[in-house]
C-alpha cells in the first residue's frame, strides 16, 4: 500500500493557494542553509537571504507578529486575545545538512535546485525540514488572511543548527523561559512512519507513531594502549585486540529491556486485532506477560529499539600502519541509544566491571533520554485527531523518538513536545532522500501536510 492511498479530505481549505505554497518551499529550498559543527564553516549570509525571502512570502505573519532574531534563529509571536490560554509553538530548523561531496552528479536535479519537477519539489531540506517550516508559515499565514483572530497566541520558532549542536533552539527556549512563558503544546519534525502492525501479530492494521520523548545518545569511547613493535612476538596480545574483546563483550551484555507505557498503550489498542500467537494470548495481560512480550519485541527489527538501549560499534582507529606492526594506541567508539530507565551513568556502571582495566572508558557525547509528554492532553488529543482526518486508516499512538530533535529544548516550558511532521512521504523516498540523496516531496504530499497544519492551527487557536 502506497501512503498516498490513506489521503482524506484533499479538497478541505480548497481557497488556499497550494501553487503558492509549492513555489515558496522551491524558493526556500535554493538558499544554501548549511550547518556544520564548526560554527567558522558555516555562511550565514544563506540564512539571512532566507529570512529575507520568507518576510516576503509570508507579509502578514511579520506584520502581525512580533519577530526576533536570536543569533540567525527565529522567533516569531503572533499575539492571542485570551490571555487565559497558554501559547502553542510550532518549530521547524531552518538548517540543512551537506551534500556528501561527490555525490553531486548523483542528483537528478541539483540538490539546491528548488526544482519543481516529475509531482515533486526537488532539493536539500524538502523532507528534512523546511516543507515543516513553510507549512507552518503557510498555516498562519492562511488565517491571518482570513482575518480570524488567534484566541491563543502562537510562536513560531524556528532554529538555525538543530542538525549540529542545538544551540538556537535552546536559546529560543531559554528567552521563552525568562519571560516566564509555559506552553500548552510544542509540534516539532519526528516520527511519521506508517506501520502494518504484522509484528505486533495484526496484520492488515495500520498505525503511526507520534513521537512523544526521545531517546538518549551516548558515544562512548574505549581506548587502550600497548607498546607496539614486530608483530612476530605478540607475547600478552595487542591493543587492537584487547579493544575487539572489550567492544564483544559491550555487544553481549546488553542492558535489561524495559516495555514503556507508551508500548503498552498500542498494545492495548491493537488487542483485539491481534491475531497471531503468542501474541494474541499474551496481549489479554500485559503487566503478567512483560517478559514475554518484551522477548516478542526483541526478536523483531521494526520493535525492538523500542524496548532496548540499542549498541551500534562506530569507529576504530587508528590501526598499525602495515600488517606486521602492532598497533600502539587504540580507539573505538560505540553508539548506544538509551531506552529509559538507563541513563549514560547507568550504562556506565554496568559495562566498566565487565570490561578489561586497562580499557579506558570516556563518553564522547552523552545525552540521557528525554522526559515523556503528557499522553492525556490537549495537544496530544487534538493532533491525534487532526491526523485521523486527513490519513483515516491509520490510527496514530504514542510512540518513542528513536532520533534527536530540538523539540527535547522546550520540555522545561512545556509538559506536551510531540514530534510529529504531518508529512507523509513514500517510505522508500524518504529513506533515500532524508539526509541522503535526491532529497524531494511529493506535491501532493507537501500539500496534505499543510492541510493538517492548516487544521490544527484552526482548532487549537482560533
Ligand atoms: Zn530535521
Amino acid at each position: 500500500m502506497k501512503n498516498s492511498d490513506l489521503f482524506c479530505h484533499e479538497t478541505d481549505f480548497s481557497d488556499f493557494d497550494g501553487d503558492r505554497a509549492v513555489q515558496h518551499l522551491a524558493e526556500a529550498l535554493r538558499f544554501e542553509t548549511v550547518s556544520f559543527v564548526d560554527a567558522a564553516k558555516i555562511d550565514y549570509t544563506r540564512f539571512d537571504a532566507l529570512h529575507d525571502s520568507l518576510e516576503k512570502s509570508f507579509p502578514l505573519v511579520f506584520r502581525n507578529g512580533k519577530y526576533e532574531k536570536i543569533g540567525h534563529s527565529l522567533l516569531i509571536t503572533l499575539p492571542g486575545t485570551d490571555g487565559s490560554l497558554k501559547p502553542a509553538l510550532f518549530m521547524a530548523h531552518q538548517d540543512v545538512v551537506p551534500v556528501i561531496p561527490g555525490t553531486e552528479k548523483d542528483w537528478l536535479h541539483p540538490p539546491f535546485s528548488g526544482d519543481v519537477a516529475e509531482g515533486f519539489i526537488w532539493g536539500r531540506g524538502a523532507m528534512d525540514i523546511k516543507q515543516m517550516l513553510i507549512g507552518i508559515l503557510e498555516a498562519a499565514e492562511y488565517h491571518l488572511q482570513k482575518g480570524r483572530p488567534f484566541r491563543r497566541a502562537v510562536y513560531l520558532a524556528f532554529g538555525e543548527d538543530e542538525e549540529t549542536c542545538s544551540t538556537g533552539a535552546k536559546a529560543i527556549c531559554a528567552l521563552l523561559a525568562s519571560r516566564k512563558v509555559e506552553l500548552e503544546f510544542v509540534l516539532d519534525e519526528g516520527a511519521g512512519d506508517v506501520i502494518e502492525a504484522s509484528d505486533y501479530g495484526a496484520p492488515g492494521i495500520y498505525i503511526c507513531p507520534i513521537g512523544i520523548y526521545e531517546k538518549g545518545y551516548a558515544d562512548l569511547k574505549l581506548s587502550v594502549k600497548s607498546r607496539g613493535g614486530h608483530s612476530s612476538n605478540p607475547f600478552r596480545g595487542t591493543s587492537l585486540g584487547v579493544l575487539a574483546k572489550a567492544i564483544t563483550t559491550v555487544l553481549e551484555h546488553p542492558l535489561l529491556p524495559h516495555l514503556p507505557d507508551c508500548a503498552k498503550r498500542t498494545l492495548r489498542y491493537l488487542a483485539p486485532a491481534i491475531q497471531t500467537e503468542p501474541m494474541a494470548s499474551l496481549v489479554q495481560d500485559l503487566d503478567k506477560n512483560t517478559d514475554a512480550i518484551l522477548q516478542w519485541f526483541l526478536q523483531h527489527e521494526s520493535l525492538y529499539h523500542q524496548v532496548q538501549t540499542t549498541i551500534a560499534p562506530t569507529q576504530i582507529t587508528p590501526g598499525a600502519p602495515a600488517g606486521n606492526v602492532m598497533p600502539q594506541a587504540m580507539e573505538a567508539v560505540i553508539n548506544f541509544r538509551l531506552a529509559p530507565p538507563d541513563t549514560p551513568e547507568s550504562l556506565l556502571q554496568h559495562y566498566r566491571p565487565l570490561i578489561d582495566p586497562e580499557v579506558k572508558l570516556e563518553f564522547v557525547q552523552k545525552i540521557p533520554p528525554s522526559r515523556p509528554s503528557e499522553i492525556d492532553s490537549y495537544g496530544f488529543w487534538h493532533l491525534k485527531r487532526v491526523l485521523e482526518h486527513y490519513f483515516a486508516p491509520l490510527t496514530f499512538v504514542p510512540a518513542q523518538n528513536r532520533g534527536a530533535t530540538d523539540a527535547r529544548n522546550y520540555e522545561s516550558i512545556c509538559r506536551c513536545c510531540l514530534r510529529f511532521g504531518p508529512f507523509l512521504e513514500e517510505k522508500d523516498l524518504s529513506a533515500e532522500g532524508i539526509h541522503g540523496t535526491n532529497e524531494r516531496i511529493s506535491i501532493r504530499a507537501y500539500l496534505q501536510g499543510i492541510r493538517v497544519l492548516l487544521k490544527l492551527m484552526e482548532e487549537t487557536c482560533l
